[in-house]
């Protein structure tokens, strides 16, 4: 997902305007028994005010549809590891939300420094999409990446522009499938740390999560004391599991890349035909793991590890 050639060839595929829902369900209280007559129904002005009251209540969303941009006021920047950021950006107004739904990203654009023209690139916010005030990105800077080094550079009180019109990468579904199994590595974890949370905090999904994080050394294994509370909190419902390429003598991490005998091991297998795989991660992983994709970001049908498994495309889908 995270390559230059998708990025900037899938932006306009990726771009689906999320029109947000924003009715009300006027809420009816049913009327007790009394013995005596019902009281009338309340007048027509009381009924606009009830409603009017209600809509007050629910916070603003930011980041639903359109086309537009909007300057964002960065908040506060946190170094996260030797090549990482967490940056927090204030919304507008400190009751509104972005209210992003799982697996959106959003389109930011700047013009760094000695460039001529503005680059635009996704991001994929990791607050939860209901925090009021703010939202917050983790991005990994790349030697030379134009995106990445401006951000790494802003300072608290400089802007970014977001579109406000978010891209939605799949549309997940609560129910659809009764266990998925999360392939990534790199900076890749983000739109899956989105969805797990997504996923666990929605008490009508039911989905079982099972995550394989793949990275190159211990500082980049990203959320783990996040993913940790997740898997204390719904032990039968969300289970993470790390790879290191590169561990550190004292790692507390096990040795290894992402390979079919570790997926295998973790997984379930092609057998069960409600398992949905998403993957999503560096080009050469993508291509190793689950077949890179085809012309103008398209799918291109699975391939790599997962193929040899014997994993149906329609069970893959590439973030
Ligand atoms: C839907 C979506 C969501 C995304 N969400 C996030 C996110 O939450 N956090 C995040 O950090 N990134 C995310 N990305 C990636 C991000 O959009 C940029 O592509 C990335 O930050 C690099 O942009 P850049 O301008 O710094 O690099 P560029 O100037 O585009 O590239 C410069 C050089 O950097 C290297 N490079 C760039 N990207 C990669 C890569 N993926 N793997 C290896 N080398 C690379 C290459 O050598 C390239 O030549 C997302 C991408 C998509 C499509």
């Amino acid at each position: 997902m995270f390559s230059q050639r998708v990025l900037k060839s899938s932006a306009p595929l990726l771009a689906t305007a999320v029109i947000g829902g924003g009715l009300y369900a006027a809420s009816l209280q049913s009327a007790s028994q009394t013995q005596s007559a019902p009281p009338p129904p309340p007048a027509a002005t009381d009924r606009i005010v009830q409603t009017s009251t209600q809509r007050s209540k629910e916070p603003e969303k930011i980041f639903t549809s359109g086309f537009s941009f909007q300057d964002l006021k960065l908040q506060s920047s946190e170094v996260v590891n030797h090549n990482t950021k967490r940056l927090r950006f204030e919304l507008p107004d400190k009751d509104a939300v972005g209210g992003l739904r799982a697996l959106s990203a959003l389109l930011t654009k700047a013009t760094p420094s000695g460039a001529w023209l503005p680059v635009l690139r996704p991001y994929t916010p990791i607050s939860d999409p209901d925090e009021p005030g703010h939202i917050d990105l983790l991005v990994k800077r790349y030697p030379d990446g134009k995106m990445s080094n401006h951000l790494h550079s802003l300072l608290p009180g400089q802007t970014l522009s977001f579109k406000t019109g978010p891209l939605l990468t799949y549309e997940w579904t609560p129910n659809k499938h009764s266990q998925i199994a999360l392939i990534t590595g790199g900076a890749g974890i983000t739109p899956m740390y989105q969805l797990t949370r997504a996923i666990l905090k929605n008490p009508e999904d039911q989905t079982k999560v099972t995550l394989i994080f793949g990275v190159n050394g211990d500082a980049d294994v990203l959320f783990e004391p996040e993913f940790r509370e997740l898997e204390r909190k719904f032990p039968d419902r969300f289970k993470a599991v790390y790879t290191v390429s590169n561990p550190t003598a004292s790692s507390p991490f096990p040795k290894g890349y992402v390979t079919r005998e570790l997926l295998k091991a973790h997984i379930p297998g092609p057998e069960e035909r409600d398992i949905k795989v998403l993957f999503c991660g560096p080009p050469a992983m993508e291509k190793a793991i689950a077949g890179s994709k085809g012309l103008l970001g398209s799918q291109g049908g699975v391939g790599g590890v997962l193929k040899e498994m014997g994993y149906s495309s329609d069970q893959v889908f590439k973030l």
